[in-house]
């Protein structure tokens, strides 16, 4: 992409929906289901239907059925941001909805008996290791727990309450103390993944929660070294001056990817909570509300996106709007049981656009 497409699309949140196929959940009581949705992908529109007499029809950049498969949600969502990170900037993609609505299986799926079951992250993987071949470039991953506005590394997980620093200068956010590993391959990465996964589950089984309530980041950063011939003549202005060989000063690009499972959208009844419950309920607010807040801003083109807020917008500080690319899916399930719950994920990616 060149720079001019690049600055078409970035700062603005391109926003999916993608609407899981009915499972035993939506059936508790045996075949007693309603749908309330309606999909028109061609016209990437959806319907959502109150009752009998009231639907109210929103539109997305992308609306995938329940037979979209992990492939086509990749490509259209998640590929332009990856390509961008191959082109040295940063970006984010991010999936939000109510538990059991499939952003796990969206973003985290391992895929490890049938490839093509394979999530965002182990794609986002698989193109920035095709596309990283000199033994110069470098692609590491870390992957964090946010949980009560406590960072725990889970590929380390006696690594709690790790600090963000951000750059004064630059506003770029790292994670010091956070394991960063550089991955040689993609088993390499399937195996850090599972560790990650297998170590979130235990963290939050200690603790006696549910994975829902965390979110889960997987930053990925890369850094590609540009030969001469790699580049345009205005990119190589600056050592122009004839005196040493560009191939002496290769042009170093680092960038950095965030691919986020969100924790569960769903309201939590804070009536019935009381102490760590409670604090619990107040803090995954604070996250995802804030999150939505950066999210209307950077929709409205306010100039003050309160980034600040929570530790997951600070995270995002440098992967968010301006000239990161960042898509976000929200998905929903298909039964007029949860009507509230998807009609609310529906308006957070609707605030998006
Ligand atoms: P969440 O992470 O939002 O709580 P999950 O990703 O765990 O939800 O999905 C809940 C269940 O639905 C899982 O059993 C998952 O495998 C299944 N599921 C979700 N989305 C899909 C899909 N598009 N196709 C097939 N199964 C899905
Ligand atoms: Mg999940």
């Amino acid at each position: 992409a060149s720079i001019d497409d690049q600055n078409a699309d970035s700062g603005r949140v391109r926003v999916a929906v993608r609407l899981r196929p009915k499972n035993a959940e939506d059936f508790p009581f045996d075949a007693d289901f309603t749908d309330c949705v309606e999909l028109q992908p061609e016209l990437n529109r959806l319907k959502l239907r109150k009752n009998n007499w009231s639907s109210e029809s929103y539109k997305f950049d992308e609306v995938f059925t329940e037979s979209a498969s992990q492939r086509r949600v990749y490509e259209a969502v998640a590929k332009p941001v990856v390509e961008s990170i191959l082109d040295g900037y940063n970006g984010t993609v991010m999936v939000y909805g109510q538990t059991g609505t499939g952003k796990t299986y969206t973003v985290g799926r391992l895929g490890k008996d049938d490839p093509s079951e394979r999530g965002i992250m182990v794609r986002a993987l698989e193109d920035t290791i095709a596309n990283t071949n000199s033994n110069l470039d470098f692609v590491a991953v870390s992957y964090l727990q946010l949980y009560l506005e406590s960072i725990q590394d889970l590929l380390a997980p006696e690594k709690t309450n790790i600090p963000i620093v951000e750059d004064p200068k630059t506003g770029e956010v790292s994670l010091p103390g956070a394991t960063l590993v550089e991955i040689q391959d993609l088993d390499h990465f399937l195996e850090l993944l599972q560790i990650g996964e297998a170590n979130r589950h235990a963290a939050n089984t200690k603790l006696n929660t549910e994975s829902s309530r965390s979110h889960a980041i997987l930053v990925v950063h890369v850094r590609r070294s540009k030969r001469k011939e790699d580049n345009d003549a205005s990119s190589l202005a600056s050592s122009s001056n004839g005196d040493l060989p560009s191939f002496h000063m290769p042009i170093v690009q680092k960038s950095k990817l965030l691919i986020v499972d969100l924790a569960g959208s769903e309201r939590i009844d804070k009536s019935g909570s009381e102490g760590h419950m409670l604090e619990e309920a107040k803090f995954i607010n604070l996250s995802l509300t804030s999150l939505g807040k950066c999210i209307n801003a950077l929709a409205e083109n306010s100039p003050h996106i309160p980034i600040r807020d929570s530790k997951l917008t600070r995270l995002l500080r440098d992967s968010f709007g301006g000239t990161a690319r960042t898509s976000l899916i929200v998905t929903i399930g298909p039964s007029a049981r949860h009507y509230s719950e998807t009609a609310s994920t529906i308006m957070f990616g609707q605030r998006a656009m």
